[in-house]
C-alpha cells in the first residue's frame, strides 16, 4: 500500500466521553495485553512443521553465507591487476567453473569462464559479465579498467557468522523458513501451541447439514472462529453448541477450561434473561472486563476460569468476527509469545460520508479503490448491520470512525486491511 503509516488503532482516535458503563477500545486493549501471559513451554519443530509457529529463541548463524567469494554473474573471472588500463584487454581462458565446482589458481594474464554462484578461483578478484566480453578461440577480449571486487559477492555477504538471523518472538513464515534453511537449520525451537476451546451459545443454532426448521439459524460463528484460530496456529477444541440455560453453560465452561489455555464463546453475552454466559462466568470464574465502546461488538467480556482465560463474544456474526480480530487476536498473539501483536492502519481517502457521530468507535466494512488521482479511496458497504455477514466477505478491510467523529467525502480516514489481521 506504500505511503505513510498511521498508528495502530490503540493510539488513534479519542477516548473522550466514553459512556461510564463501557471502557474504550484503547483501555480494553491495554488491559487485555497486560493479562496475556505468554506461554513458556517450548518444543523443537522441523522446519516445515515450524511454519506458523512462534520462535522461542533468537537464532544466530554459525557460518558465513556464502562461505566463499563467488560470482554474481555469468562471465569471466579476472585479476583486476590485469585489467587496470582503460581500453581493450585480452586474456587467455584456461578454466571453466560452474556453480558448485572449484577452480585452480588464476595465473596472471588469464581468465576463467565462470557462472553465477561459483566460487572465485584463487587469484581472481573481479568478474566481467559475459555481455561485456567477446570470445575468440581460447581468448577473451574485454574492456578495462575493472575494479577489484567488481561483480563479486564476498564471503558472508548474505549472512555473516555470529549474526542474529531471526529474533525471538516472530512468527515463522515462508521468509523465516528460508532464512533458517540458509544457515543450515533443520528445525527451530518454538513455543508450544495454545489450546483454545470454542463454543457457540444459542437455542436457535443448528449445524450445516442439519434440518433448518422454522426459527432456527445455521451456526456460522463456529466456522468463523475455527478458521480464525487455526489461522493463528492454535489447537482448537470445538465444544459445539450450548443451550441457553445456566446449568449447561456453567458445566461447559468448567469442562472446557479444564483442558484449554483459552476458551472463546460466541453469543449469550448481552443482558437479556436468555443470555447466560456472563452470569455463568461469574459463577464458575471471574468476569474481569466487560463492554467495550466499539461498534460492532460492544458486549465483549474477558475473564478467567481458574488459570484459563475466557472470552465471551457477541453472537451477531459480524460482531463475533470483528471483536475477535480487534481484541482476541492481539491477546492470543501475545499469549503465543509474539512481540508484534497490533496491526497497522494506513491513511486513505474517504469515498463516503459519515455524517452522524456515534459514542462508540466504529469499524466499518470497506473496500479500497484506486481513484483517478492515484490515491486509494475507501468505499463502504451499504449495509453495516452486525448481522450482515455479506459486508465482511465484500470488504477487504475496515475503516475506523473515531468516537464522536464524522467523516466528509475526501477526508483522510484510517484503514485497517484484513491482510494486517492474518
Ligand atoms: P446473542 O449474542 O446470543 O444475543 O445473539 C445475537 C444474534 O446473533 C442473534 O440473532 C443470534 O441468532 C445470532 N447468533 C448467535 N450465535 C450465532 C452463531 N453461532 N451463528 C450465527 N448467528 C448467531
Ligand atoms: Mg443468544
Amino acid at each position: 500500500m506504500g505511503g505513510r503509516r498511521m498508528n495502530s488503532y490503540p493510539e488513534i482516535g479519542t477516548s473522550r466521553d466514553i459512556p461510564a458503563e463501557m471502557i474504550s477500545v484503547d483501555e480494553a486493549l491495554e488491559y487485555l495485553l497486560a493479562k496475556a501471559r505468554p506461554v513458556t513451554e517450548t518444543e523443537w519443530a522441523g522446519l516445515e512443521a515450524a511454519q506458523g509457529r512462534v520462535l522461542a529463541r533468537a537464532e544466530c548463524s554459525e557460518i558465513d553465507v556464502p562461505g566463499y567469494d563467488n560470482s554474481a554473474m555469468d562471465g569471466f573471472a579476472v585479476r583486476s591487476a590485469d585489467c587496470r588500463a582503460a581500453g581493450p584487454v585480452a586474456l587467455s581462458v584456461r578454466q571453466r567453473i560452474a556453480a558448485g565446482e572449484l577452480g585452480v589458481l588464476l595465473e596472471a594474464g588469464s581468465a576463467a569462464r565462470i557462472f553465477t554462484g561459483a566460487a572465485l578461483p584463487p587469484g581472481a578478484d573481479a568478474v566481467v559479465m559475459q555481455e561485456d566480453c567477446r570470445v575468440e578461440g581460447e581468448k577473451v577480449f574485454l574492456k578495462g579498467p575493472i575494479a577489484s571486487g567488481h561483480n563479486v559477492r564476498p564471503r558472508g555477504n548474505n549472512i555473516a557468522a555470529n549474526a542474529e538471523v531471526l529474533p525471538a518472538g516472530v512468527r515463522i513464515r515462508a521468509l523465516e523458513m528460508g532464512m533458517a534453511a540458509a544457515v543450515g537449520r533443520q528445525g527451530l525451537t518454538v513455543f508450544r501451541r495454545l489450546r483454545v476451546a470454542i463454543f457457540s451459545s444459542g437455542n436457535e443454532l443448528v449445524e450445516p447439514g442439519e434440518p433448518l426448521t422454522e426459527g432456527k439459524i445455521f451456526n456460522s460463528n463456529r466456522y468463523s472462529l475455527l478458521g480464525l484460530l487455526r489461522g493463528l496456529g492454535c489447537e482448537v477444541e470445538d465444544r459445539g453448541i450450548v443451550k441457553d440455560d445456566a446449568a449447561s453453560t456453567e458445566s461447559l465452561l468448567v469442562e472446557a477450561a479444564a483442558k484449554a489455555d483459552v476458551v472463546v464463546g460466541s453469543g449469550g453475552m448481552s443482558v437479556g434473561e436468555e443470555d447466560h454466559v456472563r452470569r455463568a462466568l461469574k459463577n464458575v470464574g471471574e468476569v474481569q472486563m466487560w463492554r467495550v465502546a466499539v461498534k460492532p461488538g460492544k458486549p465483549i467480556a474477558y475473564g478467567r476460569i481458574g488459570e484459563c482465560d475466557f472470552f465471551g463474544l457477541p453472537g451477531n456474526p459480524v460482531s463475533t468476527v470483528l471483536s475477535f480480530l480487534l481484541f482476541v487476536r492481539p491477546f492470543l498473539l501475545r499469549r503465543q509469545g509474539l512481540s508484534n501483536v497490533l496491526p497497522t492502519l494506513f491513511p486513505v481517502v474517504a469515498g463516503f460520508a459519515w455524517p452522524t457521530p456515534g459514542r462508540r468507535r466504529e469499524f466499518v466494512r470497506a473496500r479500497l479503490e484506486r481513484a483517478r488521482d492515484g490515491k486509494l479511496r475507501a468505499r463502504i458497504h451499504p449495509k453495516q448491520g452486525s448481522d450482515v455477514l455479506a459486508s465482511t466477505v465484500w470488504a477487504d478491510g475496515l475503516v475506523q470512525i473515531p468516537e464522536h467523529g464524522t467523516v466528509a467525502e475526501g477526508d483522510e480516514v484510517a484503514y485497517l486491511s484484513f491482510s494486517e489481521l492474518d
